[in-house]
């Protein structure tokens, strides 16, 4: 059976990674993995849903079990997804997205090169600080952390496969699920059993 393919969305805080993914999982029904982290739930989430929220001693723990395929400290807190149920859904033939950090796309690329990685850019600095603060889920210290680190997380996009300015949010959702699309057509990918058959049936 053809195995799934591994695609990671990645960029800064507030540049629209959890807005576009959600949209592109409503659309196509692709599965969208669930991280694990120690922050504090946000009101608007819910426990299993956007996170797995637990203690920094039960994800110190996860990480002595090597439960994470990749995991980073991000903006004073740790992220991490969980190995296993990716592990699965890409065994069983499904797609999967990450929707993750910067230092955690560069290290799946490391480890998978076979992923797709995707950078979600703002179109402006204007236009990311409004949207982080608009979002109203940080403090005024938060903001400024997030804010912080993005010149330093936009020199890394070179270094992944697509990049998607997300202006209009309609056409950056068009635009990854081509991207899934044009992945899932490559010539290279889980054709073997295919070319085989037609063999057999010589
Ligand atoms: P991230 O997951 O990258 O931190 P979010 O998806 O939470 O970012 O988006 C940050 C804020 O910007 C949210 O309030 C969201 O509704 C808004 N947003 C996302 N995409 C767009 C867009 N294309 N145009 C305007 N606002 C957007
Ligand atoms: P937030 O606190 O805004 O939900 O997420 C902060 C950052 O952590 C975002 O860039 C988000 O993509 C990233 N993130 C979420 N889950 C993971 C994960 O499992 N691993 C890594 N490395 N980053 C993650």
């Amino acid at each position: 059976m053809k195995r799934g393919i591994l695609f990671v969305v990645s960029g800064p805080s507030g540049a629209g990674k959890g807005t576009i993914c959600k949209e592109l999982v409503r659309r196509t029904g692709i599965a969208l993995s669930v991280s694990m982290t120690t922050r504090p739930p946000r009101r608007s989430e819910a426990e299993g849903r956007e996170y797995i929220f637990v203690s920094r001693e039960a994800f110190m723990e996860k990480i002595s079990r090597n439960a994470f395929l990749e995991y980073a400290e991000v903006y004073g807190n740790y992220y991490g997804t969980p190995a296993e149920s990716v592990r699965d859904i890409l065994d069983s033939g499904g797609d999967v997205v990450l929707e993750i950090d910067v230092q955690g796309a560069l290290k799946v690329k490391a480890s998978c090169p076979e992923s797709v990685s995707v950078f979600i850019l703002p179109p402006s600095m204007g236009e990311l600080r409004k949207r982080i603060t608009a979002r109203g889920t940080e403090s005024d210290a938060s903001i400024s952390l997030r804010l912080g680190e993005t010149l330093k997380e936009i020199r890394r996009v070179g270094e992944y496969d697509y990049c998607i300015v997300n202006d209009r949010l309609d056409e950056a959702v068009d635009r990854l699920a081509a991207i899934v699309v044009a992945e899932n057509s490559r010539a290279g990918r889980g054709l073997r059993e295919l070319v085989e058959s037609y063999m057999e049936e010589m």
